[in-house]
């Protein structure tokens, strides 16, 4: 790993944090952190943020200039989350059309395809929904049964999807279906892209543990897209999904991972507060989250050295989420034992504390994005060459 920026990295840098300085202030301080990639709380107010620094080009850094990116490196979109991350600045809404949709679409998509759909990402201006799981397909993906059949020159969509992050906020879904009746397993899978506004789309909230609605079921039902809408080639989206999920696994999760630090910091503070800091076994806890959280910064830095190098992630991907995802749901069961027994108490209109809206929202971490299980199956199976 080089830890050292270079010249024009570090003007970038400079002038990213002189730009924060400038425009996190006023209403957008009052959400330090606020929000995730799994956490729709403060929707408009984050959506006003992302508008803003999508104006001055901020987001999409790494993004061709032609598709409204700014045209800069991977290197400074990494610093970029790092100093998101630093400054507290509130967590981006976008994050499904930018970090997950938007880069599969501009490593697998026609031209005309991001040329039309990527700018109004960058621009804040369409939101996208991953239409992936299903009922009965979540781990197991390849036995997914929504299926679209060409009709002259449209796709018809029939099926359910669940789980559907921010489907409530999205405009468009890509859609995993079976274009191939005859296939089986990962074979015959089409990646579609469907316009949520029409009468075949049915989204409906499914109401969470942290009592917000930030994500969705799906019902398709004679859905329709235009031939065209395929991303990657008609039954070939199991490759095009593998990157869409190496991307979740490896980016999208990013900023949140560097805040980390900040809910530590939190947690000594609850501790000092409360006058159990000098508890010997609060005093091992703590620093057991400490080192943690400085183990899972440096399981990131390796995993993005890598990515720089290779230009994609290997099983350190999954190293990385399995770790981090556990950690975090350790760290949020311990801030809620070090506030006690108020940390159980949630006020009549279910508004919660930003330490309870961390714990509960973390559970959901083991399970996105691949749960801790089926990582330590890539871990064993790919990294070690573990049997089956
Ligand atoms: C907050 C949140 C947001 C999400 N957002 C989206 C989204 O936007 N779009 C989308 O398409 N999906 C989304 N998902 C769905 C997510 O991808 C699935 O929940 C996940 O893939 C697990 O699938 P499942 O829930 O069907 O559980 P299952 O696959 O049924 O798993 C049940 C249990 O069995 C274990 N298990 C499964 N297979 C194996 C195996 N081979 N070896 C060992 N153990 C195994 C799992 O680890 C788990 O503990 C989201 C989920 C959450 C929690």
């Amino acid at each position: 790993m080089d830890f050292a920026y270079s010249p024009a990295e570090n003007l970038f840098r400079e002038e990213l944090r002189d730009w924060l300085s400038d425009h996190l202030v006023g209403e957008f301080r009052r959400y330090p952190g606020v929000g995730g990639p799994s956490d729709d709380s403060h929707w408009e107010i984050r959506e006003e943020w992302e508008r803003e620094l999508a104006a001055d080009q901020w987001l999409s850094i790494s993004w061709p200039q032609q598709y409204g990116g700014r045209g800069g490196t991977l290197n400074q979109e990494i610093i970029s989350y790092l100093e998101f991350a630093e400054a507290r600045a509130p967590y981006w809404v976008g994050v499904q059309g930018r970090d997950l949709f938007g880069p599969t679409l501009l490593h697998f998509g026609t031209d005309a395809q991001k040329a039309r759909f990527l700018p109004p990402i960058a621009r804040v201006e369409k939101f996208w929904s991953q239409g992936f799981s299903e009922p009965e397909a979540g781990s197991d993906i390849a036995s997914l049964r929504s299926r679209a059949v060409l009709d002259g020159d449209e796709w018809v969509v029939n099926g359910q999807k669940i789980w559907n992050t921010f489907g409530m906020h999205a405009d468009w879904i890509y859609v995993l279906c079976r274009t191939d009746p005859s296939s089986e397993r990962h074979r015959g899978i089409s990646m579609l892209m469907v316009e949520r506004d029409q009468p075949g789309v049915d989204v409906r909230p499914i109401r969470t543990l942290a009592g917000t609605h930030e994500f969705c079921e799906v019902f398709l039902t004679d859905a329709r897209t235009p031939a065209d809408h395929v991303i990657g080639s008609v039954g070939g989206a199991w490759q095009v999904m593998m990157g869409t999920l190496g991307q979740e696994r490896a980016l999208t999760t990013l900023p949140m991972i560097l805040s980390f630090r900040h809910e530590v910091d939190a947690a000594i503070e609850t501790a000092r507060r409360r006058r159990t800091s000098d508890d010997p076994v609060v005093r091992q806890q703590l620093a057991r989250a400490y080192s943690g959280m400085e183990i899972i910064r440096w399981t990131n830095y390796r995993m993005l050295t890598s990515l720089m190098r290779n230009g994609q992630l290997g099983p350190e991907s999954s190293v990385a989420k399995l770790m981090w995802a556990e950690w975090h749901r350790n760290m949020g069961e311990l801030a809620m034992r070090l506030e006690g027994i108020a940390s159980e108490i949630i006020g009549p209109s279910y508004d919660l504390e930003s330490s309870q809206l961390s714990a509960l929202n973390a559970r959901a971490e083991t399970i996105y994005g691949g749960s801790s299980e089926v990582q330590r199956n890539i871990v064993g199976e790919r990294a070690l060459g573990l049997p089956k």
